[in-house]
Formats: structure tokens, C-alpha cells, sequence
């Protein structure tokens, strides 16, 4: 993070773009407004206006549209063929297929915006790989491989021998992987600065710099914000971490930082690798890694490894935690030892809005006048795209496939209340931290870190190990 508290890549993306939008001064109106400026609202606007050319639609964004997580996360896209068990399990084996599939196009749809308006986001459809780091992670993916092969998906999700894993990328830690072809990366902030290009083309009306502070029920529905108020017959709220500070959510998401380092350019040693294919890849940890290479051969290296943050309120830590981005170089050194010279020049974090069993909320309330989608726990690049869908498919009405989809308007095992909330995740968070960095060394975790990180499960969160 630089001192202006951009990350690279929103630095990057922002490098030749306009002004910030004003922000809102007293009364509008509109069809639609829409609060938040990341994927997740600003995919509804885009889907929204192709529905119906001439929508007037307001967006409220608090900082800058991509300032939040859109604008700083990994860039992998992909849908939810690695979650296929846990579908399975929620909504059976058919409509599983259903929404996996439905999620499955938001890699091709996000692409072919790109290339549709022209939006330079680095698109490089290369599939995602899921390693095997240490004998703790190896055959992480097996139940998901079995689940895509007994229901005919077998092409989407399919285990490599640890010798096929390291010709894409030759670390000498990978034991194995699971690869899905259907996957992509891209420069996130491009895509989200992008995004709000073709908004503004498209006559959506933004205004950046301002914070919502509530929405009052009604006909019309009222936005309130410090200098102004948007009246519309519906609302959408695309919060992503920041919904968990919000009354009606707090108890179905908690915040936990994910954080991002970058290596100064380095094209000889990932062709030495054989990582020249651009396949995003992970561990097969729960507070997992994740790392990509750039178009001028970086690589961006994550770690599932920050704070959590109390009562919802995501204050500077999530945006820059030294100790995060420490534990993110440690792991980075593990997995790339022959990289230990190699320099970071960045380092940056954001929020992470969890949900009991990972998987987003996207639903309506009051009526069918507010609408909302969050929850996407790390991996809501692709899947905000199908988010941003189903609500203008909700709020088009009509019979739309995509609005009777099952995962809308389902019920999650709800979090307990603060303080619980804070004080279960921030000793849980740290649990599963230490428990994944012993399995690492090969050690056996201690007896307290192995119960605290089997808790959420034994408690019927489906989160940790
Ligand atoms: C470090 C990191 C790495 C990640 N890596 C990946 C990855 O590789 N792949 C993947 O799929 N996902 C990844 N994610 C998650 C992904 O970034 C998010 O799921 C996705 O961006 C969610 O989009 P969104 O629009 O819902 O949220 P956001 O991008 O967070 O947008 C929400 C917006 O709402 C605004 N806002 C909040 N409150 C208010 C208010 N009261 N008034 C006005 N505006 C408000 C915020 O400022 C913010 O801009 C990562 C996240 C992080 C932090």
C-alpha cells in the first residue's frame, strides 16, 4: 500500500483515468439506487441498464468506485465448481448443477464485457489451480473431484499428478493439484475502473465520495446520506464487508482481512519456474494462499491471513497490517525458496465478508423493494457478476431463470451477536492461522489451536478444517 493508500493495482488503473465523481448534494430521484461502487453494485447497474436502456440509476460510493476489495483483491474468476459438494449438499444434485453452471458463465461474461467495450483488464483465461502444499493438504480436492465426476462435470474439476502441477509451476513444496480450466485472472481495479467507465457511458449516474448512512422503508425507499437523499422504488445494497456493521446483517457475516504482496519484476525466474501459462494458483490451506503473475511478470501473492474486525466496522488495519503481510512473505518463502531474494515493493489488504458456510447471500427484503448480495468469503470476483444478474433479474420482475435460482433469499446458520461475534473470530481466525502454519512445518498443532480450529464445524459453521 502507498502512501496515498491505493494498492498497486488500483495505482496502476488509475493512472490515466478521470476525476472522482462528485459526491451527492440534496434531493434526487431515481429507479434505482444502488449503494456501493464495487463488482457487486456495479454489475447490477450494468445488467440492469442492459435490460432496460434508459433505467435511471443512482450509485453512492463512499471512497472511489474499485477502492474497496473489487479494486485490490487476487483477480482470480471463477464460479463454484471447487464448491460443488457443499451445493450438493444444500440444494441436491440437480439444481447444485444448476447454479454451478450459472455461476460458471460469469468467466466468460466478465471476458466478453472486456472485450465488448474494450476494457483493458488483462483478461488471461489460464484455469486455476488448487496445489497440495505439505502431506496435511494432499487430496484436499478429492471429494470435489468425485462430486464433478459422478454428476458428468468431470472436465471441470480434475486431479494432477504433483509431476503435471509443477511443469505449470515447479516449486519443489507441490505434491499434487486440482485444476479447473474455466478460470481466469485479471487486473481487478482495471475491471472495476472499467466497469464504471461503461456506467457513465451508459448514463448511470455516480456519485463517489459519498457514505450512506441508512435507508428508510418506504415507497418510495429513501437513501439518506450527509448532504443529500436518493428516493427510489428500489435499492440495492452491494456492501460486500461493510453490511456486517449494518443492523438487519450483522449476524450473518464477519470481517476478516485478506492481504496481497507484490515482487518487483521478475519474467526470467517464472519462465526458470515453467510459470508462464498465467494459471492462477493456491494451497489447499483454510487461511489459504494464492498467487498470480502479472502481465509484466510479478507475481501477486496472497494470504487469507488478516485480522477480524469488531461490531463491522473496517477501520485502516484492514487496508495495511505489517503482521499480515509478514506472514504473507513467510508463506511466500515457503512455497518459493528459490525466490528468497526477490524483492516486494507492495503490500496491501482489504475486508473479507465471510458467511457461515462461504457461500454469498443474494436476496430482497421489505417487500421486494431492497435488495442486496454479500457474503462472498474470498472468492467474489466471478461470482459478483452472477450477483449483479440476478438482482436486475429480481428487480426487472418478471419470470427470469436467474431470479428463481436456489440460492436466493436463502437462510445461513446466523453468527452470534457482538461481542461474541468479534471475540469467536478474532481467537478462531488466529486458531486457523497457527493451525495451517504448523501443518506447514509438519508439525501436529497443539490441543488448544486443533479445538479452537475444529470449533466452527463442531458449532455447524462450515468453516476451518
Ligand atoms: C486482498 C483480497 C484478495 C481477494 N482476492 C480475490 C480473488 O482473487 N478472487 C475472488 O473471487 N475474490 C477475491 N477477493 C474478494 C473480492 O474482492 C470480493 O468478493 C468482491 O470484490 C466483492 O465485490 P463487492 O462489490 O461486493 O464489494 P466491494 O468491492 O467491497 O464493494 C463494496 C463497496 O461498498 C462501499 N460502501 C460500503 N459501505 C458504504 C456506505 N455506507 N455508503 C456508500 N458506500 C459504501 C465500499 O466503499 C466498497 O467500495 C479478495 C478480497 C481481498 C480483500
Amino acid at each position: 500500500m502507498n502512501r496515498d493508500g491505493r494498492s498497486y493495482w488500483l495505482r496502476e488503473a488509475l493512472a490515466d483515468d478521470e476525476a472522482p465523481a462528485p459526491p451527492l448534494v440534496g434531493p434526487a430521484e431515481c429507479d434505482v439506487a444502488i449503494v456501493g461502487g464495487g463488482y457487486t453494485g456495479m454489475w447490477t447497474a450494468y445488467a440492469l441498464t442492459q435490460r432496460a436502456p434508459g433505467i435511471r440509476i443512482v450509485l453512492l460510493e463512499q471512497d472511489i468506485c474499485g477502492g474497496g476489495p473489487s479494486g485490490r483483491n487476487g483477480g482470480f474468476v471463477h464460479g463454484w465448481w471447487d464448491q460443488l459438494p457443499l451445493l450438493v449438499d444444500l440444494y441436491g444434485s440437480e439444481q447444485a448443477l444448476e447454479l454451478a453452471w450459472a455461476a460458471d458463465e460469469s468467466v466468460a461474461g466478465i471476458a466478453d464485457f472486456c472485450t465488448r467495450h474494450a476494457v483493458d483488464a488483462w483478461v488471461r483465461r489460464a484455469g486455476y489451480l488448487q496445489m497440495s502444499a505439505s502431506v496435511a493438504q494432499d487430496g484436499e480436492w478429492e471429494q470435489t473431484v468425485e462430486t464433478c465426476k459422478r454428476l458428468g462435470v468431470a472436465e471441470q474439476y480434475y486431479e494432477l499428478s504433483g509431476e503435471e502441477a509443477r511443469r505449470r509451476c515447479d516449486s519443489p513444496v507441490f505434491r499434487g493439484a486440482a485444476f479447473m480450466p474455466n478460470a481466469a485472472t485479471v487486473q481487478p481495479a482495471r475491471l472495476a475502473r472499467g466497469l464504471r467507465h461503461v456506467l457513465v457511458e451508459r448514463g448511470v449516474r455516480i456519485h463517489e465520495g459519498t457514505r450512506v448512512q441508512r435507508v428508510v422503508d418506504g415507497s418510495p425507499m429513501r437513501v439518506l446520506t450527509r448532504g443529500g437523499e436518493v428516493a427510489a422504488p428500489q435499492v440495492v445494497l452491494g456492501l460486500n464487508a461493510w453490511a456486517a456493521g449494518w443492523p438487519s446483517f450483522r449476524t450473518s457475516l464477519l470481517a476478516w482481512g485478506s492481504h496481497i504482496v507484490l515482487t518487483e519484476p521478475i519474467p526470467d525466474r517464472l519462465a526458470a519456474l515453467g510459470w508462464v501459462g498465467g494459471e492462477g494458483i493456491s494451497d489447499s490451506r483454510f487461511t489459504i494462499h494464492y498467487f498470480r503473475t502479472t502481465a509484466d511478470g510479478r507475481i501477486a501473492f496472497g494470504a487469507g491471513v488478516g485480522a477480524a474486525g469488531y461490531g463491522g466496522r473496517i477501520g485502516t488495519r484492514f487496508d495495511h497490517d505489517e503482521r499480515a503481510s509478514e506472514r504473507a512473505r513467510a508463506g511466500f518463502a515457503r512455497l518459493f525458496p528459490m525466490l528468497r531474494d526477490v524483492r516486494f515493493v507492495d503490500a496491501w489488504g482489504g475486508p473479507i465478508d465471510i458467511s457461515s458456510d462461504r457461500l454469498p447471500a443474494i436476496g430482497s427484503r421489505a417487500g421486494g423493494r431492497l435488495h442486496f448480495a454479500h457474503g462472498y468469503s474470498g472468492n467474489g470476483v466471478g461470482p459478483a457478476f452472477l450477483a449483479g444478474r440476478i438482482l436486475a433479474a429480481r428487480i426487472d420482475g418478471g419470470d427470469d431463470r436467474l431470479a428463481r435460482l436456489p440460492i436466493v433469499n436463502r437462510r445461513a446458520k446466523a453468527f452470534p451477536p457482538e461481542p461474541m461475534r468479534y471475540i469467536g473470530a478474532r481467537v478462531i481466525r488466529e486458531a486457523l492461522i497457527r493451525h495451517d502454519e504448523a501443518t506447514d512445518a509438519g508439525r501436529r498443532p497443539g490441543l488448544i489451536v486443533r479445538f479452537l480450529a475444529a470449533l466452527p464445524r463442531l458449532l455447524g459453521y462450515r468453516l476451518g478444517p
